[in-house]
């Protein structure tokens, strides 16, 4: 059975705890994180209440008028060695997310590479943000814009990325001037605890206490509670579109900010002209990578027909070699899903593609690994019929199935990538540039989504973008470019140097 490394000190956080015989129910107050491989629990998480949830506001609008006061680079030092102590814990930091969430070892670490690299980003940042000077109408006048912090930042996250996104938002937040308050999924507490309490420890030891703050608890007790509470001005919300609807209804009747970062339905549209060994390789790793369960994980297939066959060929053949199994174990490509939970919707979204006329080219079935007693299931390929209608295929199924469409002409293509409710990512496979400008077309016609990427797959973005996406994907961006203006607030300030009243507009009051 998989423990948590010792340099993670999990075992001294008074939130832990080791035994957890007896303890399944939320009801006994205690969160129990399983390993989704052997099916086995690691250890309890403490879970908050309306009173301990209460203190943690209370606290955290205290820390915010210390932390909105110490100058913005000196913030960034703090994120300087943030990341510095976040690089060191690599690999113990990356192995707690394989044993909770069942990433490969290499994914597990890469994502807390991210936490790494927009650290890195942060601090840079922390000597940027800033506004413009705006020519004023009025002489002897002046017009700038001021960026200022904004307050408390309620950050709730998906099981699935369970470092990285809060990263993507603590790290900006904290040189922004906010205090993020962290309220991960249940399906991964302790990788939130340690990874939490690597910035909190960092920020305390640097004079900064308060400025990382964890909440743990259920979303009636917890979850709704921050969503409504006004002293966040604002919730970054990552999860489901159902979760996100209902969120960003919660906190748009407060009139707070949100930022929503939902599901996604991400298509690879493959040309005739492709490079077919690319694009074969581009779409097993964005399809079957993570065990299908990234946001950006590629779910259908939209290939050229004359070049189909050769493609789901040369894809098929590489998939019968993936190894399924310990996601920290040498070699394994594919780890667990996160529960029984998924292993019946990906179950359920099979039996519906064959009713529906799609034909199972590969897998198909659930997986049982030797000596693992965990929710596997077999990274699947499914035909859609020739009419192309496959009503399973509009759907996120969070699980390892890509369903493959068949196309004559390139509009055709970018039509079907774009036919589903989310909006998340896209990818083209295509040699002619013709093709592949039409899929970035400036006038919006090619592909709705935030991400677009050529001869790349759905998955596997850097930081230095904003990372998003349209429809019901929610429209959030978090990240690199200018994401950072979510976490604070705008102020024009115009200020007269003369002696005069001058009015805009040329209005006289006299
Ligand atoms: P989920 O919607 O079940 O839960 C996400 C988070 O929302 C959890 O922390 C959960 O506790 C919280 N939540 C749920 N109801 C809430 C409520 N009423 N009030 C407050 N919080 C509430 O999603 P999941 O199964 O953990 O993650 C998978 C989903 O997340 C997929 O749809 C995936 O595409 C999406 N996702 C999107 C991105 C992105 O950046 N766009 C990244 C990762 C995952």
């Amino acid at each position: 059975m998989h423990k948590p490394h010792p340099d993670l000190n999990l075992e001294q956080d008074p939130r832990y705890v080791a035994d957890v015989t007896g303890k399944e129910g939320l009801e006994s107050g205690i969160a129990v994180s399983f390993n989704p491989a052997t099916g086995e629990p690691i250890a309890g998480v403490r879970l908050d209440t309306a009173e301990s949830y209460e203190q943690t506001i209370r606290e955290s609008q205290e820390a915010f008028k210390r932390w909105r006061s110490v100058p913005a680079p000196v913030r960034g030092e703090v994120v300087r060695n943030i990341g510095n102590e976040m690089r060191r814990l690599l690999g113990p930091l990356g192995e707690i997310e394989s044993m909770e969430v069942g990433k490969i070892r290499a994914e597990g670490i890469g994502e807390v590479q991210e936490t790494v690299d927009i650290a890195d980003y942060a601090v840079g940042l922390s000597r940027m943000v800033g506004g413009r000077t705006v020519p004023s109408e009025r002489p002897q006048h002046r017009m700038m814009e001021q960026w200022l912090p904004l307050g408390l930042v309620g950050v709730i996250t998906a099981f699935n990325f369970p470092n990285a996104v809060w990263g993507w938002n603590a790290m900006l937040a904290a040189i922004c001037g906010d205090i993020t308050i962290w309220k991960p999924s249940l399906l991964a507490p302790l990788t939130a605890m340690a990874t939490n309490a690597v910035a909190d420890r960092v920020a305390t030891q640097m004079g900064h206490p308060g400025v990382f703050r964890l909440v743990i608890g259920t979303d009636e007790e917890i979850g709704e509670r921050m969503i409504a509470d006004r002293r966040l001005p604002l919730i970054s919300a990552t999860g489901s579109c159902n979760m996100g609807r209902h969120v960003g209804q919660v906190v748009a009747g407060r009139l707070g900010k949100c930022l929503l970062e939902l599901g996604g339905n991400n298509a690879v549209i493959v040309d005739k002209d492709a490079d077919l060994d690319l694009a074969a390789k581009s779409t097993v790793f964005g399809s079957v990578g993570t065990a299908g369960q990234r946001c950006t994980s590629s779910r259908r297939l939209i290939a050229h027909k004359d070049i189909a066959d050769d493609l789901v060929g040369r894809m098929a053949r590489a998939y019968k070699t993936i190894k399924i199994g310990d996601p920290l174990e040498e070699g394994t490509l594919v780890g667990p899903v996160i529960g029984q939970r998924t292993v019946d919707a990906f179950t359920n979204a099979v039996e519906q593609a064959k009713a529906q006329g799609g034909e199972v080219l590969v897998g198909g079935n659930v997986a049982k690994p030797e000596g693992l007693g965990g929710w596997f299931v077999e990274p699947t390929i499914i035909k859609a019929p020739a009419s192309n209608e496959l009503p399973i295929a509009m759907e996120e199924t969070f699980a390892p199935i890509l369903y493959v469409f068949t196309f004559d002409s390139i509009d055709e293509a970018i039509d079907m990538q774009n036919s589903v409710d989310q909006g998340l990512s896209s990818a083209i496979f295509a040699g002619s540039v013709n093709t592949t400008e039409k899929f970035l077309n400036v006038d919006g016609s090619g592909s709705d989504c935030g991400l677009a990427y050529v001869n790349l797959g759905t998955s596997g973005a850097e930081i230095g973008g904003a990372f998003g996406g349209e429809k019901d994907t929610g429209g959030g961006r978090e990240a690199g470019s200018d994401s950072w203006k979510a976490y604070m607030r705008r102020q024009t300030c115009t200020i007269n140097f003369g002696n005069e009243l001058r009015l805009a507009q040329g209005i006289r009051f006299e």
